[in-house]
């Protein structure tokens, strides 16, 4: 991991982006911002999920309106999403959100503009400004546009990241000749490369935050993979300061996903629960993928970063769980739960969820009372004897299928 290269700070409601502060994770709502009560609540959910700041959009009066009344009842800070409209970008800021998300490409009086950067100066509220791929090509200057597509059809690749960092600095010239620093900046791509080479890009050209995003990345299923290779690959090089992953589909996995990445990255430290379980083979004798998927959803209440393994048999099981606090070895209709390295209890089929998830519980509460240490690191799981399958004959140790 390279380490995260410095930029200036902006401060969003008590949340730093940028300088030394965490990578903060951001999502947006996907409710009407207009209905209260469903906004707030997937605020809420999103926060849990591990969201450190929420955007919502404001497309409305109605909108905007809704403000107040969210900002009392939200537990985390607010960014106003403005496309069109200066006035929404006004509207929100009287209401108190904690920062604007504008582009001024899309705002065509430079008057306009130019109100809501004095408004957030005046409240110190950081403004987002962004060169997405799409729409970023020229489009009022039928010349400009003619040279640059001209441009894209030679080396797309090149000049589309050229374009995305140039609009950045046309853009930021419009802040600072008004003596305005709170910015943050993004430029997203559909394109997981594209993303790459242009926040590359802009990181080298310039030293405030980045927002990290891959724009329209898709549902989970296919956007979870551009999404992590493009922000995976900027965070290991040490750049980014906030990160949105973005989904077609609820957002809180949108929270979900970027905390994960955080930790596997040791961008952040874990609060809950780490799961680890075996890739199954032909030698397991339960429905591990199902069983998997239980004790993840059972251990989402534990707040303590118990790692805790699962695995399909007592004869790779143990060596490949080593490190876990708490783990179980399956086979046969039966499990064997270790706690720390010592062998705790054997359980039917039918109790090992319940028999785990009261382990995990109960060696958290040792944690929390300073009577163990979590991931002890002289923990060495010493296998079982391995229990016969189904015919009677017994396992024999073998690599693992990794
Ligand atoms: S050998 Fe490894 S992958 Fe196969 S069941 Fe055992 S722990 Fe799981």
């Amino acid at each position: 991991m390279t380490p995260r290269r410095k930029t200036r700070r902006v401060d969003v409601g008590g949340i730093g982006i940028g300088g030394d502060a965490p990578v903060a994770i951001q999502s947006m709502t996907s409710t009407y911002t207009y209905d209260i009560d469903a906004t707030v609540a997937q605020i809420r959910a999103l926060a849990r999920a591990g969201a450190d700041l929420v955007r919502v959009a404001v497309p409305d009066r109605r909108d905007t309106q809704a403000l107040p009344s969210i900002l009392e009842q939200s537990p985390c800070p607010i960014i106003a999403d403005v496309h069109f409209h200066y006035e929404r970008a006004l509207e929100a800021i009287e209401a108190g959100v904690h920062k604007i998300r504008l582009n001024p490409g899309n705002i065509q009086d430079r008057g306009q503009v130019n109100r809501v950067i004095d408004a957030c100066k005046e409240r110190s509220i950081p403004i987002r400004v962004g060169a997405n791929e799409g729409g970023i090509v020229e489009r009022k200057d039928k010349d400009a546009r003619a040279v640059e597509k001209a441009a894209l059809d030679r080396d797309y690749h090149g000049e589309i990241v050229r374009i995305m960092s140039d609009k950045i600095e046309e853009y930021l010239r419009i802040f600072e000749a008004r003596d305005f620093h709170d910015v943050v900046l993004s430029a997203k791509s559909i394109d997981a490369v594209i993303t790459i080479d242009a926040y590359r890009a802009i990181s080298e050209r310039f030293d405030y935050p980045l927002h990290l995003g891959v724009t329209h990345a898709g549902p989970p299923e296919t956007g979870r993979i551009r999404s992590v290779a493009a922000l995976g690959t900027l965070l290991a090089e040490g750049i980014g300061d906030t990160i949105r992953i973005s989904y077609a589909a609820d957002p809180v996995y949108e929270a979900e996903d970027a905390k994960e990445l955080l930790c596997s990255l040791g961008l952040k430290l874990r609060t809950e629960p780490e799961l680890i379980a075996c890739p199954t083979c032909g030698r397991i004798e339960i429905d591990l993928i199902k069983l998997v998927g239980e004790v993840r959803r059972k251990l989402a209440d534990i707040k303590v970063p118990v790692k805790v393994a699962v695995m399909g048999c007592v004869v790779n099981g143990p060596g490949e769980a080593e490190g876990a606090d708490v783990a179980i070895f399956a086979g046969k209709g039966k499990g064997i739960i270790y706690v720390q390295g010592e062998q705790t209890r054997t359980v039917a089929e039918a109790d090992m969820l319940a028999a785990l998830y009261d382990e995990c519980v109960a060696f958290a509460a040792r944690v929390e009372r300073g009577e163990a240490k979590l991931h002890s690191g002289d923990v060495t799981i010493r296998p079982p004897d391995p229990l016969p399958r189904r015919d009677g004959s017994i396992p024999l140790t073998v690599s693992s299928p990794d």
